[in-house]
């Protein structure tokens, strides 16, 4: 096992011997304050993933990563790929998120909210049902093939492909709409991208949470292998209480383990045999536990059934009383610091993005055209994006920069209509009089602007883009 290099130690995974030792981990069923909170993770992501696709806003998908139409829309936003700064922005802020959590609380990110642990909990909880508990699934395991081994693993891989498939269905719901694609599945008539994704994230989900289950946490998550980078003594891990706990051995309920020369562990071995990457905590933290605090659950059940207090094994910081609070370190600091940064800039970067954009490209194949009246001529293309969910019509005005401001005439026909999230493409012929063309003829490009005004002329209805004019 590689280790990572960490101010507390990371000890080698160990796990029980014989059975236990078997590469096929069978977690007992657990009930407790964590065992609850990962199921209230479960609901909580599960329903926004599986349900924010089904949502609408305004008459349309509320949330939809169109890939081929190049926007994403975010319930009344709609941001272009010029956008997509702010994303990496979320990326980072995320980022330092999950870097300050663990400086904080370990793998608490593993253990409760990433997609591996979620889908495993699924998995494992259809298997349970189908397979019974872990002594169950174990002599399922050793027993030659069956009727009833064959319908318990029928049922079993029916569900779970059942689920992979739906949630690959979900995954491709984000990215086209849902309806739609709901609408064509009965008859198999979705597209070829959509049907390949549809498969391939079904696949990986039933690989990853059904078959590889914790061997993805153990040996394929870089995360797992520099997490001990980020944690330090004054970070909270599970911890089993040495002192408290050695010597271990079994006792009767209610007896005095100092009285007996014992500790408080009667080596039942329940908190690893509830452990999900099935190692042993009582022999230090190790780089596969993934701090999900079942094993918390199971000791406190059986401290409570020998009448001891609960906490033989905690969710605690090594480093105990005395040290300096956790939120007070510098790391962590630091970590919230760039989170407000990022946070604020993203934030503005947000509020401040354009509902409307401008684009003015000087037609090149025509440099400039005298008018009978004296009067010159230059022709322009203009993109307008339109980044909201209303359509707009737009008028065009020129002006030269500087301090007179003068007026180029846009040609009678230089309205612009973009549909809601649109783009338009449109040439516009820009005119300046004899006077002016006189006035600008020394200049080898006059600086102009040009704008394109809604209705209603507040600046969310407007954008300007600066051009150059030729006078001569
Ligand atoms: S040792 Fe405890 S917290 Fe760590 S993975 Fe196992 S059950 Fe979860
Ligand atoms: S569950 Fe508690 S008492 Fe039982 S073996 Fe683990 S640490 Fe010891």
């Amino acid at each position: 096992m590689s280790r990572t290099h960490s101010v507390i130690p990371i000890v080698p995974a160990t796990r029980l011997s014989g059975i236990e030792a078997s590469s096929n981990i069978q977690p007992r069923a657990v009930s407790g304050v964590f065992a609850t909170w990962r199921w209230a993770m479960v609901w909580a992501t599960q329903l926004w993933f599986y349900g924010m696709p089904w949502l609408n806003w305004h008459g349309r998908q509320a949330v939809l990563f169109d890939l081929e139409g190049r926007r994403f829309y975010i319930f009344g936003t709609v941001l272009f790929p010029q956008d997509l700064i702010l994303l990496t922005g979320v990326l980072v802020f995320s980022a330092l998120l999950l870097f300050a959590a663990t400086a904080l609380y370990g793998r608490v990110w593993c253990g409760f909210a990433c997609p591996q642990t979620v889908y495993t909990e699924i998995f494992s909880w259809v298997e349970h049902r189908a397979e019974g508990d872990r002594l169950a699934r174990m002599r399922l395991d050793d027993a030659p093939w069956s009727i009833q081994k064959f319908a318990r693993r029928g049922t079993k891989h029916l569900a779970w492909v059942t689920i992979a498939l739906l949630t690959g269905f979900s995954l491709v719901g984000w990215f086209t709409p849902v309806r739609a694609l709901a609408a064509s599945v009965p008859a198999v008539a979705f597209g070829p991208w959509e049907g390949f994704w549809i498969l391939f994230y079904a696949a990986a989900t039933y690989l990853h949470a059904g078959v590889l289950k914790e061997k993805i946490c153990q040996h394929a998550c870089p995360y797992g292998r520099f997490q001990g980078s980020m944690l330090d003594a004054a970070s909270r891990v599970i911890t089993y209480d040495v002192a408290r706990g050695e010597p271990r051995g079994s006792r009767t309920r209610g007896s005095d383990a100092r009285s007996i020369g014992q500790g408080d562990c009667v080596d039942c071995t329940l908190c690893v045999q509830v452990c999900p990457v099935g190692i042993d905590i009582r022999n230090g933290l190790q780089a596969e536990c993934i701090s999900c605090g079942l094993c918390i659950d199971a000791c406190n059940g059986v401290m409570d059934k020998m009448k001891a207090p609960r906490g033989l094994i905690s969710f605690r910081a090594l480093s105990g009383i005395g040290e300096r609070p956790a939120h007070r370190r510098g790391r962590v600091l630091a970590y919230g610091a760039g989170l407000a940064l990022v946070g604020v800039g993203v934030m503005v970067a947000f509020l401040a993005r354009p509902e409307l954009r401008l684009n003015v490209i000087r037609d090149r194949s025509v440099m400039s055209r005298q008018l009978p009246d004296g009067g010159i001529e230059n022709v322009y293309r203009l993109r307008v994006m339109n980044a909201s969910l209303v359509p707009r019509r737009l008028d065009v005005h020129a002006f030269v920069e500087g301090i007179d401001g003068t007026r180029l005439l846009a040609e009678q026909s230089a309205v612009v209509v973009v549909e809601p999230a649109g783009t338009s493409n449109s040439v516009v012929s820009l005119r300046m009089d004899a006077t002016n063309a006189q006035r600008y003829a020394s200049l080898v490009a006059v600086p102009i602007r040009v704008e394109v005004i809604g209705s209603s002329g507040s600046s969310g209805d407007k954008a300007t883009s600066a051009s150059t004019f030729i006078a001569r």
